[in-house]
């Protein structure tokens, strides 16, 4: 389980927003908006890469290359063989 790069990058974001709001805010307070801000931004990625999976990531049926719809390939998983059961 490494750090992503872009993990880094929204780490640091989180920081610089933390000590920009210093100033203006408690540092305890600072950091409690620093850290829903960086958990937020985790959980939309994670739901934006899920999303992403399910479009992408279902991918291709391996017999016609066509894309995989609901687990199951619109051509090769037709009911339309009477060979087939
Ligand atoms: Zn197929």
């Amino acid at each position: 389980m490494g750090f992503e790069r872009r993990e880094i990058l929204l780490i640091l974001g989180v920081v610089f927003l933390m000590v920009g709001l210093l100033p203006f805010l408690a540092p305890v307070y600072s950091v409690i908006v620093a850290v829903a801000v960086f958990l937020g931004i985790k959980v939309v990625v994670k739901k934006r890469k899920k999303q992403l999976q399910k479009i992408v990531g279902a991918g291709v049926c391996a017999v016609c290359g066509s894309k995989i719809d609901n687990n199951k390939c619109p051509k090769c998983d037709l009911p339309s063989g009477p060979e087939k059961g």
